[in-house]
């Protein structure tokens, strides 16, 4: 049908991190329309309109404003792509992901330490209470490893919002279930294709809270009242979205592939990432990412008035040896310590590039194409899903068998084995 042909990444220069449905504020509802779109690019021959990425978050490279910062919340998240590959209904796992590997390891401690504890603390006499608060205290650097290392886990889809912008846009499965009965109704009682380039409708994903468990979602098609020239009635009528020429234009230029959504690490990549103690430098040096400003390649380039390059290739890439960041290329502008998520990162960055540019009176005809800037969803996934369950570890290592302690066992993972404290120091 012509539409939406290849999207051309050299001229992609809208916002690249994905829409989010935003709740209203304080506890209200919040209304995000939109006017999704069909299947495009790699994903036209198989008429796919949507794409369920799961994405790891936890681990930070160098911040490209403040390379020399070792403040975890300067640090930028560095999200990249679950590989692991499952087969639900045997549960046989056909690709495994390090990360998710790793995971599930600690949930088994946490599981074992639980079940561990709980007994031990019994055979003590220890209030149910008591025990309950000790065993909070063990497993606190686990849960907060849980809570830092979260997959975010959602549906991505091309959109257009009320302003006329595109932009990949990010349903929790909650959202997609309401969407999908919404879309179904349209078609059947309208008959309508809610996407068709002709035709589309306006959604609005209205959403509610925040949190996993304090979130709802529900979702409604938007209509219009419009007065009937014959008998002056005011009628109800299902707003619809056709797309100009020009809009179509605009979604080719800006629109990323859904299949390239960063960031694809292999096995080896993601398995250096689980050894690596989150060292920024580390897990930029593995992902491929290089500080190039500071460098002499990088002030050699902007003296001859080259641009320095982007950040994080669309596609993985061997990792190269990191580069030491020069303290001479601070911020032009510091960033407050809330303000420092990786998209606000790049912005700044590309903000203080422009400016470098515009110093030296140089227009240079083609933007380099951007990172698609992922940010951490303020609506963690609840652990585990969809990994491997707790104890469900198929692939056989020393976590199959029982530790000869418990000791050994919480130790086998750097974590601090339970001691008892000297009951007098006890404090309520
Ligand atoms: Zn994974």
């Amino acid at each position: 049908m012509g539409f939406f042909a290849k999207p051309n990444y050299s001229q992609r220069r809208e916002n690249n991190s994905p829409w989010t449905l935003k709740a209203g504020e304080h506890g209200t509802a919040g209304h995000n329309r939109y006017r999704l779109l069909p299947a495009y690019g790699k994903l036209a021959a198989s008429q796919k309109h949507f794409l369920y990425i799961p994405l790891h978050f936890g681990y930070k490279g160098v911040s490209f404003n403040k390379p020399d910062s070792t403040n975890p919340k300067d640090l930028p998240q560095r999200p990249f792509r679950c590989i692991q590959e499952k087969d639900w209904k045997s549960g046989i796992i056909r690709t495994s992901c390090p990360q998710c590997e790793k995971h599930a390891e600690v949930e088994l401690v946490v599981k074992r330490t639980k079940d561990e504890l709980t007994k031990q603390f019994k055979e003590e006499g220890k209030s149910d209470e008591e025990a309950k608060k000790l065993i909070a205290e063990v497993l606190e650097p686990h849960m907060n490893w849980l809570r830092q290392y979260n997959l975010d886990s959602k549906y991505y889809f091309a959109a257009m919002n009320e302003d006329g912008e595109f932009n990949v846009l990010k349903v929790p499965s909650k959202a997609k279930k309401a969407l999908e009965e919404r879309m179904k109704e349209v078609i059947e009682q309208e008959g309508v294709d809610p996407l068709d380039v002709d035709q589309g409708v306006w959604f609005d994903f209205i959403r509610t809270g925040e949190g996993f468990t304090d979130t709802s979602y529900s979702v409604d098609v938007v209509y219009e009242t419009v007065v009937d020239q014959q008998t002056g009635k005011r009628l109800k009528s299902l707003k619809m979205a056709p797309m100009t020429a020009e809009q179509v234009e605009k979604a080719q230029k800006v629109l990323p592939e859904l299949v390239d959504i960063p960031r694809i690490l292999t096995a080896e990549q993601i398995q250096r990432l689980v050894d690596c103690g989150n060292d920024p430098h580390e897990v930029d040096s593995i992902m491929g990412i290089v500080q190039r400003q500071g460098t002499a390649d990088a002030r050699a380039r902007a003296a001859a008035g080259i641009p320095a390059e982007e950040p994080t290739p669309l596609q993985p890439v061997k990792p190269q040896h990191q580069q030491q960041p020069s303290p001479a290329m601070k911020p032009v502008t510091p960033l407050s310590v809330e303000e420092t998520d990786e998209r606000r990162e790049f912005l700044e960055f590309q903000a203080m590039k422009r400016r470098q540019r515009e110093a030296e009176a140089k227009v240079f005809a083609q933007a380099p194409a951007p990172e698609v800037a992922v940010a951490p969803d303020e609506e963690p996934v609840a652990a585990g899903a969809p990994m491997t369950p707790s104890g469900a570890v198929t692939k056989t290592n020393t976590l199959s068998s029982q530790p000869a302690s418990m000791d050994d066992f919480l130790g086998s993972f750097g974590f601090k084995p339970y001691a008892a404290p000297p009951s007098n120091t006890q404090k309520s």
